[in-house]
């Protein structure tokens, strides 16, 4: 395998009996300090490790040996080494570019199996160790399930920008409940409205949204950082409502509006050019609006017609910046007028 320990330092191979000892013995040390979930990144292994050559230590050699053994190939001696076979057929270095490698669908699907009876049998070993439950949590690319990520209970599936849609979401957190998995989410964005915009979605299909902190942000030029670091202020007022409401995230219900209908909130915007997405939260004590703006408008005015009940104080700006969204009363409504693409505010009920 050429270079792999430039791709992935951090690599194992899972049919090495060493490497199967001490993934285990490092996660009995996490479970000794009280870790109530263990989480694998890149849980696809020597299946992913296909993509980029496979591993052919002996362990994987031997084993594929049998594997095929055990697949029709009765008459196969245990001798047959699919290393040196590739290396007599000419291939000396894999992924082998523009021709066929004999047999590779067959290693493939070996490979495949191997990452799922280690991960298998290390989540036993780790339960029978720990005698109470644990949580296993894995990065699954899309928001896909396979073989490998159904050993998991949690899938923190990574969103690509163009991804970052309710009906994206709604679609990958209801397979994962058809699965009884839940599906998480994190945001490859430096995007602060966009982020926010995430967290609001996700919270509302009774997922959740890994706090944006140290995120990878691929697709930047090589100068550029490739991290997202999000600021405390932006994020934390947010997340503290939706905290202090916890018990009633399953009773989360998400109303999407085109202007001018009026939502149960009564928000109406009365230009007729304006195109805004207007959805409301419903927490025990709050109401979270997040309403997208039309970008090509520069600026939206939109009323709360909330009754006499609410007060000015009642609603709270929570992005953008306060300064910059004006909030101001007429007669028993409020006027809400800013230019930003997206903004959230909450309402006390
Ligand atoms: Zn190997």
């Amino acid at each position: 395998m050429r270079n792999w320990k430039l791709k992935n330092p951090y690599w194992g191979c899972v049919n090495s009996p060493e490497f199967q000892k001490l993934f285990l013995d490092q996660s009995r040390k996490l479970i000794d300090l009280e870790a109530y979930g263990l989480f694998v990144d890149d849980a696809r292994f020597n299946d992913q490790a296909t993509e980029w050559g496979g591993c052919f230590c002996d362990h994987c050699v031997s084993g594929f040996t049998t594997y095929l053994q055990d697949n029709g190939a009765d008459t196969l001696s245990s001798t047959f080494n699919y290393r040196d076979y590739l290396r007599s057929a000419g291939i000396d270095s894999l992924p082998a570019k523009n021709r066929q490698v004999p047999l590779w669908t067959l290693y493939r699907a070996f490979q495949t199996k191997s990452v799922i009876r280690f991960l298998t049998s290390w989540r036993k070993s780790v339960e029978n160790y720990a005698r109470r439950p644990v949580t296993f949590l894995t990065n699954n690319y899309g928001g896909q399930w396979t073989g490998i990520y159904q050993i998991f209970d949690i899938g923190v599936a990574e969103l690509p920008e163009n991804r970052l849609n309710r009906d994206y979401i709604l679609a990958r957190t209801s397979e994962a409940g058809r699965l009884n998995k839940k599906q998480y989410f994190t945001l490859s964005s430096d995007d602060e409205s966009k982020q926010l915009k995430a967290l609001f979605l996700t919270y509302s299909a009774n997922s959740a949204l890994i706090i944006p902190w140290d995120v990878h942000v691929p697709g930047k030029s090589q100068k550029s950082a490739t991290r997202f670091l999000g600021k405390n202020q932006t994020f934390q007022p947010v997340y503290k409502l939706l905290r202090e409401d916890e018990s009633k995230f399953s009773q989360a219900v998400i109303k999407s509006n085109q202007t001018r209908r009026a939502t149960p909130l009564q928000i109406v915007s009365k230009s007729k050019a304006d195109s805004l997405h207007i959805q409301s939260y419903d927490l025990e004590r709050y109401k979270i609006i997040m309403i997208e703006g039309n970008n090509r408008l520069k600026s939206h005015i939109i009323t709360i017609q909330a009754g006499k009940t609410i007060k000015l104080e009642d609603i709270k700006i929570l992005f953008p910046n306060p300064n910059i969204v004006q909030v101001r009363k007429e007669e028993h409504n409020y006027k809400v007028e800013f230019s930003n693409e997206l903004i959230i505010f909450s309402l006390k009920k």
